[in-house]
């Protein structure tokens, strides 16, 4: 086995959607998935692809209310490449005897390979070979080759290349009640080889501008243009055994890029000045090499090694170093399918501790993301009454609050009321980001420029969202990152009170910005602001029960779950919630959680970090302690987040070795196995990936 190759042989419609994610080719500017270029979206195959930032919002109706959505857009596909032989049909799936398949990702050049035989309804056999790249070395440029070899036929072959813009966001069945017509047609054109297709996104207005240049020695060409959609038609004349190979060199440009007069004749002078799809490779792979020596994980086990190649060549694909440039958050879900619309939440944290050490130019980019939406948060914070910033759960385009209202239960058909906007903690992981950039650069002119500005902010929110009652500071009506539980059985309003891991991370947060101030100086921090951080590092109230840190306050009152029963009836239980909500109960009244919560504070802070934490807010704490909080969420945690099996790996395997392998292996398995049921086809889980990749970095 090689272990940078992952193969699939065969087509299984089944499979399609996850190969197509997992095959996902891009550069951080852009990715496009691995859909075969003859298929449109059609329930099996969907050709997506996603510029990073790229984003628009529409108005739907659901359920009778209007619903406001941003998306990251899916925009024209550049792949669109088929063939016919003589007078038969174009091929598309389903209209060939498909002879043999063979898809091969090559993580260390960045290429896909496809091997196809098909028979057409008049017997006539077809050998494909197509190969693919988004150029890692130019993040404008992709190309696609294929070659052909009619193998018992003779006669005209045409070849058609098309510029498709008539693509919707489509590709998560959940949203399809969602409007996802972000594309308006502006207009194509075909002329000396090279076809053009110029659209814009429906309310941020951003024009997206692609160009194709199709080479084929001796073909004849014809060009169509219709509304959305430019297309190239070229024949040849063939026989039996002739090899004739095409290819497709493609530019975009978004008119958000620098250093362009516009988006379309960018495009149009790119396309036109790149080479031919050999010189596009080589330097491609160049750059692929450099980055694989900054970001190469080993491991003993090939078929480890394999899938730790795939996640963070995905990793790598989504967060360049070409981000630097760009004004762009880590999607979670990467720029490889529409799952969580490419928002923006709190998984860098897990991306973070992988790239700071490795390529801090990228990990700057993502903080800089942030610092450009400190005007946004801070009125987020003075709107909702209180200080410094307060970011949101999901972010996009301008840093505003993405969080839908409602999401949609597949398993009872309900829509129902999100209130995921209440995990404030995503700002703890803003800060400890800023915190992971520090330590790995020493940089102290980013803690006293705009990482400073950063925590100093975060921290002021939280200070102002701690009240303080009698001894302790509290913080009232929150989430924790557990999403399962959104507030109390028996109170009307949403939210937690003393969730542990967002007050543990507040004193933490409080360490770090006096820390800070000791090392940059206090300008801008007033007296009384540096003695309420101080009394936050004191006086953080955390709740404890049985000898156990509590989630939260009131969590010993909760109901045990009979997981036991539950596991017997439903099997797979990650998605407890959707299954209790669809037999009319609730999570929140269970002693039941969907990730690592309290355990978070371990991953994060180690366990002396969180002993010097918890002892220096005057709590009693220990190593049975520590051990009896672990053993005791692990028994009642269901892993319905693909960062919970990350975290359980990685504070057991320094807690108790022998119970982290499931972990592991569960961790690893993840995205290449499609744990969660499916949802790797509508994007990969980049916070696990990159979990996994630091978890075998702590090994070696
Ligand atoms: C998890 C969150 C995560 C989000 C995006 C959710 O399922 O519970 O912790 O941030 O997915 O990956």
């Amino acid at each position: 086995m090689n272990p940078w190759l992952l193969t699939y042989d065969g087509f299984d419609p089944a499979q399609e959607g996850l190969r197509e994610a997992l095959t996902t080719l891009g550069n951080g500017y852009f990715a496009t998935r691995g859909a075969a270029p003859e298929s449109h979206a059609d329930g099996v195959h969907y050709p997506g692809t996603y510029v990073a930032g790229c984003y628009d919002r529409l108005v739907s109706q659901v359920a009778g209310h209007p619903v406001e959505n941003e998306d990251l857009v899916n925009v024209p596909n550049w792949l669109s490449l088929t063939f016919r032989a003589e007078d038969g049909d174009w091929f598309a799936p389903g209209n060939a005897e498909i002879l043999a398949h063979r898809h091969t990702l090559d993580m260390r050049q960045g290429t896909l390979t496809r091997f196809l035989r098909i028979r057409d309804s008049q017997g006539r056999i077809t050998r494909v070979e197509q190969r693919r790249l988004v150029s890692m070395d130019d993040p404008h440029l992709a190309a696609l080759t294929m070659t052909i070899v009619p193998e018992n036929w003779n006669g005209s072959l045409e070849i058609r290349s098309a510029l498709d813009g008539r693509v919707t966001n489509a590709g998560v069945a959940r949203y399809r009640e969602l409007d996802g017509r972000h594309l308006v047609p502006i207009c194509g054109h075909a002329a000396h080889g090279v076809i053009e297709l110029l659209t814009r996104t429906a309310t941020s207005r951003v024009e997206i501008a692609l160009a194709a240049r199709t080479t084929l020695a001796d073909g004849r060409c014809r060009a169509d243009v219709e509304e959305g959609w430019v297309g190239d038609d070229r024949t040849v004349e063939v026989k039996a055994g002739d090899e004739v190979t095409v290819e497709k060199i493609v530019a975009l440009y978004t008119s958000r890029d620098r250093a362009i007069a516009e988006s379309e004749a960018a495009a149009r002078s790119a396309v036109v000045r790149a080479g031919c799809f050999s010189t596009l490779l080589k330097r491609h792979t160049r750059a692929w090499d450099r980055l694989w020596q900054r970001a190469h994980v080993t491991a003993q086990d090939t078929e480890v090694q394999q899938i730790l190649n795939l996640y963070v060549f995905h990793l790598l694909q989504t967060a360049s170093p070409h981000i630097a440039e760009l004004d762009t958050g880590l999607p979670a879900r990467g720029l490889h399918g529409e799952a969580y619309r490419g928002h923006v939440f709190w998984d860098d944290l897990f991306v973070i501790p992988f790239l700071a050490p490795r390529l801090p130019e990228i990990t700057r980019a993502l903080l800089r993301y942030r610092w450009r939406r400190l005007p946004e948060a801070r009125w987020a914070a003075h709107a909702a009454g209180y200080a410094g910033a307060m970011f949101p759960w999901q972010s996009g385009s301008d840093g505003r609050e993405e969080t839908p209202r409602l999401h949609f239960n597949p398993r009872s058909g309900r829509w129902l009321p999100d209130r995921s906007h209440l995990q404030r903690h995503v700002g703890l992981a803003v800060a400890f980001n800023v915190w992971q950039h520090y330590q790995a650069t020493k940089d102290t002119a980013f803690l006293a420029g705009f990482g400073g500005e950063l925590l100093l902010e975060v921290a002021r929110f939280f200070a102002s969202l701690a009240t303080c009652e009698k001894e302790r500071y509290a913080i009232r009506g929150v989430m924790g990152p557990d999403e399962y539980h959104d507030g109390y059985p028996d109170r009307a309003e949403p939210g937690l009170d003393n969730n542990a891991y967002t007050n543990v991370m507040t004193a933490w947060l409080m360490r770090r910005v006096l820390d800070m101030i000791g090392l940059v100086g206090s300008e801008g921090v007033g007296q009384q602001e540096i003695e309420l951080f101080t009394a936050l590092t004191r006086r953080m109230r955390v709740d404890f029960h049985e000898g156990v840190i509590s989630q939260f306050e009131g969590y010993a009152g909760l109901e045990e779950l009979d997981w036991a029963a539950y596991r017997k009836k439903y099997g797979d239980i990650r998605r407890l919630d959707r299954i209790l909500e669809a037999e009319g109960d609730t999570p929140n009244r269970y002693k039941a959680s969907k990730q690592a919560d309290v355990l978070m504070l371990f991953h994060l802070l180690g366990e002396e970090g969180l002993d010097e934490i918890l002892t220096g807010l005057g709590y009693e704490w220990d190593a049975t302690m520590a051990r009896n909080t672990v053993d005791y969420y692990l028994a009642r945690t269901c892993h319905g987040s693909t960062l919970s099996a990350v975290v359980h790996a990685g504070v057991l395997a320094r807690l108790c070795p022998g119970a982290s392998h499931p972990f592991l292996t569960e961790a690893l398995n993840n995205d290449v196995r499609d744990l969660q049921a499916g949802t790797t086809s509508e994007g990969i889980h980049l916070g696990a990936m990159a979990g996994v990749a630091c978890l075998f970095e702590a090994k070696t």
